[in-house]
């Protein structure tokens, strides 16, 4: 069903600090707002995000809270209800650049044929806008909750969370603790033969960024037998690194999955280590199946190279980086020797950025709840599946100070599935009728736990 679109909303300044306005905006609406609010992070700049938001909540009567981690960086929270059990809808203000090609203006917000445009259309404001929608939907009901419902829009996730949640988890831990949070970073649900499947994400691979280096000796270019060329003995790593195998590992949560999914598309095989890339290439959508791939083994990819300095001087020196994601069983020392063992003695590794791979459980009584509220919303044939991520979300801080965290990527049926591909590319948008899918899961699941 198509919903009513609102193009002439009264925008947000017109809301009165009094309350007496209290109409909920529609919730294109409310993302058409966040996306026109410029906060490509660096330098971020979520207090604009929070003030916005400050007056929407105000409008409602509905408390809130802003904390600064640096000027500039805000992060807004605001909770309804009381009592012990406490459930947190987390999202995060800032965007990535929008970069070049675009087909419309990334900060225009435009609302048209069902769909809105720009940048955070998805990551992170087209989960943000639906959990605003459905806090403030429920702030309605706030008496009749048993427990407590907490909204955070949060600083910095694009690089790093320093502002955000791991500043939130530093400097008060208690106002974000929750017994469970609902965040981003799920897959998109795919129609397969006939069956919807929702995912709901339950860990995050880990991250080694690596550092390689080559030393050499500099001469002069006209004679390059003199010297020895660092950027040489790099390229020459980097070609090794190319031809390397990681090892295939199917962890429990990924093998029911993919277990699952070949059932689901008829392919009789049973899986194992073996066979997995073989099953893995007859599925059609290739970006699909390249991200099942990313969670069966550590990926490794060279990723910048910078070396020499003038065209008639041999190089002394090359550096290189290279993004690796590990599964878990893989740590610091499993990445030091699988590259050494493909680039030699010559290059200097090093590992800048660390996080273990993060989890939450797929058997708990969280999970449970998730999974049945996007089944009631997605209709009794639904199939609902824990996943795991091959990047890295804000919920691995989370999950690191003990506090589970489920990721969604819900949508309406008859979505596009390839709007996933514009996250962090051109041209980002989604269609209205997810983000009423979301809002609307989102208020069963908050029913369901906290009435
Ligand atoms: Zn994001």
């Amino acid at each position: 069903m198509k919903r009513l679109r609102w193009n002439c909303a009264p925008r947000f300044v017109a809301y009165s600090m009094q309350g007496v306005i209290s109409v909920i905006p529609p919730v294109e609406q409310i993302l058409s707002d966040l996306i026109r609010i410029n906060t490509v992070n660096p330098p971020g700049n979520e207090f604009k995000v929070a003030r916005y938001l400050q007056e929407l909540f105000a409008a409602q009567g509905i408390d809130y809270e802003i904390i600064e981690s640096e000027e500039g960086r805000a992060n807004f929270m605001a909770r309804i209800g009381t009592g012990t059990k406490k459930l947190l809808f987390l999202s995060h203000s800032d965007v990535v650049p929008a970069g070049e090609g675009w087909d419309f203006d990334p900060f225009g917000g435009e609302i048209a044929e069902g769909m809105v445009y720009g940048r955070g259309a998805l990551d992170c404001k087209g989960l943000m806008a639906p959990q605003v929608y459905a806090f403030l939907q429920l702030a309605k009901e706030a008496s009749s909750l048993n427990g407590m419902l907490v909204f955070a829009a949060t600083a910095d996730e694009e690089r790093g969370g320093s502002y955000g949640v791991q500043y939130l988890l530093e400097n008060c831990p208690e106002k974000i603790r929750a017994d469970f949070v609902i965040n981003e970073g799920g897959e998109g649900p795919r129609t397969i033969n006939g069956r919807r499947v929702y995912f709901v994400q339950v860990g995050e691979k880990g991250t080694a960024w690596s550092k390689l280096q080559a030393a050499g000796h500099s001469c002069h270019g006209s004679v390059p037998t003199m010297g020895d060329n660092a950027v040489l003995k790099m390229t020459r790593a980097l070609y090794a690194l190319g031809d390397y195998k990681p090892k295939i590992s199917l962890i429990p949560e990924v093998r029911l999955l993919l277990q699952e999914l070949i059932r689901l598309k008829g392919l009789e095989e049973p899986l194992d280590e073996t066979n997995v890339d073989a099953l893995l290439d007859r599925f059609t959508d290739r970006g699909f199946a390249e991200t099942l791939r990313a969670m069966t083994r550590m990926t490794v990819s060279p990723n910048t190279i910078a070396g020499g300095s003038k065209t008639n001087i041999v190089p002394d020196e090359c550096a290189a980086s290279v993004d690796i994601r590990i599964l878990p069983g893989q740590d610091r020392d499993y990445v030091l020797s699988e590259l050494q063992r493909f680039t030699g003695e010559d290059i200097a590794i090093e590992i800048g950025n660390y996080v273990a791979p993060t989890f939450s459980s797929a058997e708990s009584d969280y999970y449970r709840l998730v999974a049945e509220a996007t089944k009631e919303q997605a209709g009794a044939g639904a199939l609902c599946l824990p996943h795991i991520s091959p990047g890295a979300t804000d919920s691995r801080y989370l999950r690191g100070a003990g506090i589970p965290a489920y990721g969604i990527g819900h949508m309406a049926e008859g979505s596009d599935p390839d709007l996933g591909a514009t996250i962090h590319g051109r041209n980002e948008r989604v269609d209205i009728d997810s983000l009423y899918f979301r809002a609307d899961f989102l208020m069963t699941l908050a029913r369901k736990y906290l009435c």
